[in-house]
């Protein structure tokens, strides 16, 4: 039998899968709801919503942040559905903020209540965020978002700004037919402004496959397009954990970045795992990996008992995921969530 001291090393020791990857990042998502009902994420009528009393509170979710901040976790993402639907986000914010070992808060938001969130999330603690749009025309807002808001999200991205809570990354999916004419408006954003834009090719999910084969856009053809505006650079991912290749342009401001979730080399620099609104630990975005850590909290085991989950999750999260172009992911559905 060890020591003591053993027995502290021991329970400290960071988490690192199966694959010797160290897990140091925790992508928690508050709510599965949502105010937008974009093409390629969620269907117009909604998904069959998580019952309330199933949704975990802030003090839960704290709970297994300092759980999962104990043997290594050191970046949080809040993310949803759309997290700035769930009331007073600032109280969770702070209330991680307080965790120790816990160096990086971000925010991923469609943007919309983000002009009057900004200052209260950013006193809260919040560092920074990434923001998704797709488009500048307001029509083709409406016509990918499914409701209206363009002026809305792009007074987020102001805000954002104003209040500290950069580098703002804008994630934007190129779909061909619908957005992929304005690579070249979006680049010039980065001429213009400190925003790093990464476009995302388009994921499968159960109900966007025929979208997905019409519309996905290869990331090589984004850069290639990219690339002939002027020259690119590669650059550093402006702080994060992202898996976003990223260049400049000379002597600007923002950055332009690709991310292709259906390349392995996705996979292998994976260092995430992610929280279900209802507790669940998904150890891959694709797939059925899934550890529910709800239970045994209600259950009274307290932040042992998911310290030991965390543990035990790591011989479950596979080493890649098993998708290609033109499948679906059913697991998906309402965790689906990228972008980082
Ligand atoms: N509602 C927030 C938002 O839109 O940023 C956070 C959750 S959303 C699911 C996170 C990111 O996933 C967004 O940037 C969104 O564009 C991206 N996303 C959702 N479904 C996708 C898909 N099928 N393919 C590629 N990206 C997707
Ligand atoms: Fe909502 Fe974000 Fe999905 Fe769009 S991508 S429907 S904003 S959760």
């Amino acid at each position: 039998m060890g020591s003591v001291i053993d027995l502290i090393e021991a329970v400290a020791e960071p988490l690192v899968d199966a694959f010797r990857r160290p897990i140091t990042y925790l992508r928690v998502s508050v709510t599965d709801r949502c105010n937008l009902r974009c093409v390629y994420c969620m269907p117009e009528a909604g998904l069959p919503w998580i019952p309330k009393p199933e949704i975990l509170s802030y003090e839960e979710i704290a709970t297994i942040v300092r759980a999962a901040a104990g043997i290594g976790v050191r970046s949080i993402r809040l993310t949803g559905g759309e997290p700035l639907i769930r009331r007073d986000l600032e109280r969770l914010v702070a209330l991680i903020a307080a965790i120790p070992g816990i160096d990086d808060i971000a925010l991923s938001t469609n943007g919309l209540l983000l002009a009057d969130l900004a200052p209260r999330l950013a006193a809260a603690g919040l560092r920074r965020v990434n923001v998704s749009l797709d488009t500048l025309h307001d029509d083709r807002f409406t016509a990918i978002a499914r409701r209206s808001g363009l002026a809305r999200v792009l007074a987020g991205i102001d805000a954002a700004i104003e209040n500290g809570l950069g580098p703002v990354k804008i994630n934007c999916v190129v779909m061909r037919g619908a957005n992929d004419d304005e690579l070249e408006a979006f680049a010039q954003m980065t001429r213009e402004r400190p925003v790093h834009i990464r476009f995302i090719e388009v994921m499968p999910v159960t109900d966007n496959v025929d979208l997905q084969r019409d519309a996905w856009v290869s990331s090589d053809e984004v850069l290639a397009r990219l690339g002939a505006l002027g020259d690119l650079h590669s650059v550093p991912n402006p702080h994060g954990n992202g898996p976003a290749r990223t260049f400049a342009y000379d002597g600007v401001p923002g950055t332009v970045g690709v991310i292709s979730p259906l390349a392995h080399d996705y996979c292998e620099t994976c260092n995430r795992v992610r929280l279900s609104a209802d507790g669940r630990l998904k150890l891959c975005l694709f797939g059925d990996h899934l550890i529910d850590l709800r239970t045994p909290l209600r259950a009274g085991g307290g932040e042992a008992a998911i310290t030991e989950l965390f543990r035990a999750s790591m011989h479950v999260k596979p080493e890649r995921h098993f998708l290609e172009l033109g499948q679906t992911a059913s697991a998906m559905r309402a965790f689906s969530e990228i972008g980082g």
